[in-house]
């Protein structure tokens, strides 16, 4: 396996996620993991551009969290359907 960033001769590559282009581990500026599946890779080349990087960086295990539809928390407690309406008085007197 030949690496698509410097063309070494490697046995292992990592997936740049940016560009898509399979790379050694010498290519590989920074990595992360986000979940115990998922890993983010980011080459040099991809690094040098500023809004792969960005995006590199602004990609953390919360903002993927986020975008799960099962997460608890935002449904309980609903206190503004809970609070009594003083204000509004209903018409009843005439
Ligand atoms: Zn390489
Ligand atoms: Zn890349």
């Amino acid at each position: 396996m030949i690496c698509e960033r410097c063309s070494r001769d490697i046995y292992k590559n990592e997936k740049c996620d940016y560009c898509s282009r399979k790379i050694c581990f010498n290519c590989v500026k920074s990595s992360k993991r986000l979940s115990k599946t998922t890993r983010l890779v980011i080459c040099k080349d991809c690094w040098s551009k500023m809004p792969s990087r960005k995006k590199y960086k602004g990609t953390t295990l919360a903002s993927t969290e986020m975008k799960m539809p099962e997460r608890e928390g935002f449904g309980e407690r609903p206190q503004f359907d809970r609070r009594p309406q003083f204000g509004k008085r209903p018409p009843f007197k005439r």
